[in-house]
């Protein structure tokens, strides 16, 4: 008995110690004071980029930023020279998950990738995001920690609560909240074990959706929401603090539409299909959600894979699937692309018009990747795609870079310390050998991610987790 408990005490010093060595594995600079050189600045705050700039890092901040001709490098600083490269501020999204759809047939099903997706944000570039709602919410709350006492690479999280769903739950995974004092209870709840968002599901109502927005004001909490029992219209009434998925889940513009009632997917379809972006009901909407401040998280790759015409994932992408999650993708994408009736191609359009105007009117448009849908949006890989997805729908590459970076910051309350490339803020930034200000596909050559002044290797944090996603 007591060599049983002394190797079980031996197995746990071991994973203790592998813990420790995780972060370190891929850190590729780590110094008091670093000095990028020579390089292309993208800010974060939608300015145009500039070049030739230097950014003095000491302690993990951003000490000093100016042109390279008149910034001083202190004496031992480690000077990297990035001519030719461009530095942007690290990504701040907010629609991730620490998990992915691993089946849609025959029920929906995901698995939480606690070990490939902390690396594939931060090797992408994300410093801080905000997941869109949990499934395995102890999971989460200790990869939290584990990232925040540095035993674990990954980027600074936030963490939404499990789903605020109504009745019926559609995903066996989502409890469904059964009344007002029900949603209440669930937000103290979250709220006193470290979760500081909450999303509103499908079928939630407006009584429990009120409840819930209470409840969480008064922690100084927000709320966010993918609904559809409820139209965009009545849940910024009711102070809700952001909107998930562009206008995808809009029900606004479904005629006849029951109070509390979530419309099926077809029948939201056929609304946005005959939708005119030009019609007075739109504009009203949009200046009304600008009016109550709320603000809007476009999740454009999750659409994209249901769009036939659309590129297949990259190569990288593709590695980084386990088999049978690889096997499903390419299945699933296949059928996207056979025969269709091209309804998918011109609502898709339309959504591009409604978040670009989102923007022009001068709403709060912040950015996410979404890991669900069929399995085809991977963290990271699809934050990027979101980005370049954004330029699509008619925003010049700083623009999208900034709802990506500064606009996530802004909502998250964060945008004094992390958000954009400024003198005072933690040294969350990353190097790209390009420049995405003119071909924003640039952005997916990263080489070296920031946070807090450490350097990780971005390539060596995808390669490893090479197979994994959809497993772990
Ligand atoms: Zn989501």
């Amino acid at each position: 008995m007591k060599n049983i408990l002394l190797r079980f005490a031996g197995l746990v010093g071991l994973a203790a110690r592998l813990v420790g060595q995780e972060t370190d594995t891929f850190v590729s600079l780590r110094a008091p004071v670093i000095a990028l050189t020579h390089a292309r600045v993208i800010d974060g705050r939608g300015t145009a980029s500039r070049d030739d700039q230097t950014i003095v890092i000491r302690d993990g901040r951003i000490a000093d930023i100016g042109p390279s001709a008149a910034t001083f490098i202190p004496p031992g600083a480690r000077t990297l020279d990035l001519a030719g490269k461009t530095v942007l501020p690290g990504l701040v999204m907010l629609h991730e998950h620490l998990f992915i759809s691993a089946r849609a047939v025959p029920s929906f099903h995901v698995n939480e990738m606690e070990f490939s997706f902390p690396r594939l944000y931060l090797a992408c570039g994300l410093t801080s995001i905000r997941t869109g709602g949990s499934i395995e919410p102890y999971t989460d709350l200790e990869l939290k920690s584990r990232i925040d006492a540095g035993t674990m690479p990954g980027p600074k999280l936030h963490l939404t609560a499990p789903y605020l769903e109504g009745v019926p739950s559609p995903i066996t995974q989502l409890h469904a909240v059964r009344n007002p004092d029900d949603a209440a209870r669930l937000v103290n709840f979250w709220a006193d074990n470290g979760f500081t968002s909450f999303k509103c599901y499908l079928h939630l109502p407006q009584e429990a959706m009120r409840a819930a927005i209470v409840a969480a004001h008064l922690h100084g909490l927000k709320v966010t929401g993918h609904i559809g029992a409820v139209t965009y219209r009545e849940a910024a009434e009711l102070g809700i603090d952001n909107l998930e998925h562009g206008f995808f889940a809009a029900t606004d513009f479904v005629r006849g539409k029951k109070e509390n009632e979530l419309p099926s997917p077809v029948i939201v379809a056929a609304s946005q299909d005959e939708l005119d972006v030009n019609a007075p009901e739109v504009a009203s909407l949009i200046s009304f959600l600008v009016e109550k401040h709320v603000a809007l998280t476009s999740t454009l790759p999750v659409f994209e894979a249901s769009v036939p015409g659309r590129p297949l994932l990259s190569a990288r992408e593709l590695e980084a699937f386990s088999a049978p999650s690889r096997d499903s993708y390419l299945r699933t994408w296949a059928r996207v692309n056979g025969p269709n009736d091209g309804r998918a191609a011109s609502i898709w359009k339309k959504m591009l018009i409604l978040e670009k105007m989102f923007f022009a009117a001068g709403g709060l448009l912040v950015a996410g990747t979404d890991p669900t849908g069929y399995g085809a949006t991977i963290a990271g890989h699809g934050s990027l795609r979101e980005v370049e997805l954004l330029v699509e729908a008619g925003l010049t590459p700083v623009q999208a870079i900034q709802v990506a970076s500064y606009n996530g910051a802004r909502w998250l309350g964060v945008e004094k310390a992390v958000g954009s490339i400024e003198a005072g803020k933690a040294a969350d930034l990353f190097i790209v050998a390009g420049d995405p200000s003119k071909d924003i596909a640039d952005i997916r050559k990263i080489e070296t991610v920031f946070k807090d002044g450490v350097g990780y290797d971005s390539p060596k944090l995808i390669d490893s987790v090479k197979g994994c996603v959809g497993i772990q």
